[in-house]
């Protein structure tokens, strides 16, 4: 069994996260980069099972500019067998579409049974790219998975929606998303962090994958404008002199909230 966890370098989130007004990308300088918190409990979900399995693959892969490779390293020295790291100067700037190109061209470089993908990133948070990869790859996904289970040919779980629980499961080869209800992910130990120095690493390029970024065939988006958020206005204060319910009211009215 082979699986490919896709992993992302995102700014810490307890740091203070800005986007660059002029590129529109997230700005690296302005915090520590980490790896994804969703993408460290991909990862649990395949060491897991590989602990149980014996045989079990696991390559963790990641598009992130060439001075991520440490980050990257992170998953290895977690438990992952091998890493892949796609990084080209042509990629800067990548929309969904893109990156998705890439990563499906990537999974099927390095072959696959099972991918695993968090369900939304802490930074660009769109959400779709498990679901793009899939239809690139042809094979079937499982959304938003709280929990999983992975056997020879298939795999299944449960999804959690506000209705109820559903369960789920699709025939391998296949792509599943998994949310931050999954357990927490292990810390990679001494022994893991020296053994990663060993491990295969390979970097790929846009031409290793035979990918155009700029192909006028494919479609594209851009950013046309960047703004910061405004600043946080103090808002209302209500100091109760016996009429604060009124007074509340009338707020509340006002603003079309009642
Ligand atoms: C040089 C360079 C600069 C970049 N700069 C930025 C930037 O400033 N801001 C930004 O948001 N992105 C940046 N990226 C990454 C890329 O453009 C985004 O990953 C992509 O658009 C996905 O968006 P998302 O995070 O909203 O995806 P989502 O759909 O929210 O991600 C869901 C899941 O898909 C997987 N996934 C998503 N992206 C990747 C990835 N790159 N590699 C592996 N797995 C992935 C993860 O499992 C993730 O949990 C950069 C990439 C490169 C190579």
């Amino acid at each position: 069994m082979k699986i490919v966890v896709l992993v992302k370098e995102v700014p810490d989130t307890y740091g203070d996260r800005k986007l660059s007004l002029e590129t529109g990308l997230a700005d690296r300088g302005a915090s520590e980069t980490v790896l994804d918190e969703i993408g460290e409990r991909s990862l649990e979900v395949a060491l897991s099972f590989a602990d149980k399995h014996p045989g079990t693959e696991v390559v963790v892969l990641s598009m992130a500019p060439e001075g991520s490779a440490a980050t990257v390293r992170k998953g290895l020295a977690m438990g992952a067998a091998s890493a892949v790291h796609v990084a080209d100067p042509e990629l800067v700037g990548a929309d969904l579409g893109l990156t998705a190109e890439v990563l499906a061209a990537a999974v099927q470089r390095t072959g696959f049974d099972l991918v695993i993908a968090g369900n939304l990133s802490t930074d660009g948070t769109g959400g779709v790219i498990p679901a793009m990869v899939a239809e690139l790859l042809g094979v079937p996904q499982l959304t938003a998975l709280v929990a999983v289970e992975i056997t020879d040919g298939s795999v299944s779980g449960t999804r959690a929606t506000d209705a109820g629980t559903m369960q789920v499961s699709a025939p391998l080869p296949a792509v599943i998303s998994i949310t931050e209800a999954m357990p927490d992910a292990r810390f990679p130990n001494f022994k893991g962090i020296m053994a990663a120095k060993k491990k295969p690493f390979e970097t790929v390029t846009l031409a290793d994958l035979a990918i155009d970024a700029a192909d006028p065939a494919a479609a594209r988006s851009i950013v046309l404008a960047i703004a910061e958020k405004p600043p946080r206005s103090a808002g209302t204060k209500i100091v109760d002199e016996g009429d604060a319910g009124e007074k509340l009211a009338d707020f509340l009215a006002q603003n079309r909230l009642v």
